[in-house]
């Protein structure tokens, strides 16, 4: 699977799934932009693995909540970059502390929302119209979560922002059809990362986790790297709209371990 001389731009590159994904592809031939949020270290560390595959790298900062931070950074790498060809939607943000709806509090709600659901989409239409302006094409791989399908109890926004990311993903595989962009969307289960490091870490959370895992184990961010490749790739040209869960099995078990 490659992915020669193209140029790919993954959100929250710095660690975990986005810095598996930016590794891979530069293994598998494209530049990559990255961008981070608040790791700027972790970005460069990224930057460092890009280059030392023998491909290009730019690094920037970027909240993907900010609508216009986003539009005008696409701008920005398009020209001091070149025109991606694949866009990873990646940025996410996970709950923080476990919280009933009744005691929710609207901040709580706005900053996943806004991050998981608002971001990608934000970044999406940035990258259509640049594909729009260069002959079409394109590939859309968004990283949604196991939650898009499971309950999320005292989880709720999560859950939602990543039903909300599938939903987006069919609305736009039908809408950029015409343009011949495939939009896919991958929903990991739990992966060792920062975000389930801590869980990981602690023996008794581990063994709680991993019970329900049929795999009995977390997948590392590479297996979630490859399955972007294939549907960056030309592998995944006659796939569009789906959503790819990769979990060990975990949405086989629910409940049932
Ligand atoms: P990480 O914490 O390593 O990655 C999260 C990334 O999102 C970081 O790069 C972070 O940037 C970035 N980010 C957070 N908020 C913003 C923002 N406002 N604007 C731009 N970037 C932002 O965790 P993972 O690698 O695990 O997470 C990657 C994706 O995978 C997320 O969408 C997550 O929901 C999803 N996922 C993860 C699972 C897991 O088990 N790990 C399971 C299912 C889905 P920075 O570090 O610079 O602040």
């Amino acid at each position: 699977m490659r992915l020669d001389n193209k140029i790919a731009l993954v959100t929250g590159a710095d660690s975990g799934i986005g810095q598996a994904i930016a590794e891979e592809f530069a293994k598998a031939g494209a530049d990559v932009v990255i961008t981070f949020h608040t790791d700027e270290a972790g970005a460069a560390e990224t930057k460092r693995r890009i280059e030392a595959t023998g491909r290009r790298a730019m690094v920037a900062q970027l909240d993907v909540r900010n609508s216009g931070a986003v539009g005008s950074f696409f701008e920005r790498a398009a020209v001091e970059f070149g025109v991606p060809d694949v866009l990873v939607n990646n940025a996410g943000k996970g709950m923080g502390e476990k919280t009933p709806v009744a005691d929710l509090a609207d901040d709580q709600l706005d900053v996943v929302l806004d991050t998981n659901l608002k971001g990608p989409l934000y970044c999406a239409r940035a990258f259509v119209k640049l594909r729009q302006a260069n002959g079409g094409k394109g590939r859309i791989v968004n990283i949604s979560s196991v939650a898009q399908h499971l309950p999320t109890a005292q989880s709720a926004p999560y859950g939602m922002s990543k039903a909300g990311l599938g939903s987006l993903t069919r609305s736009l595989s039908v809408e950029l059809a015409e343009l011949r962009i495939n939009v896919n969307n991958i929903a990991p289960g739990m992966i060792e990362t920062p975000m389930t490091q801590e869980r990981i870490d602690d023996p008794e959370k581990r063994e709680a986790s991993f019970k329900e895992i049929p795999w009995h184990r977390a997948g590392q961010p590479v297996e979630i790297a490859r399955l972007a490749l294939f549907l960056a790739s030309d592998y995944g040209d006659y796939v569009t709209g789906q959503t790819w869960t990769m979990d060990g099995g975990l949405t086989m078990n629910w409940g049932g371990a």
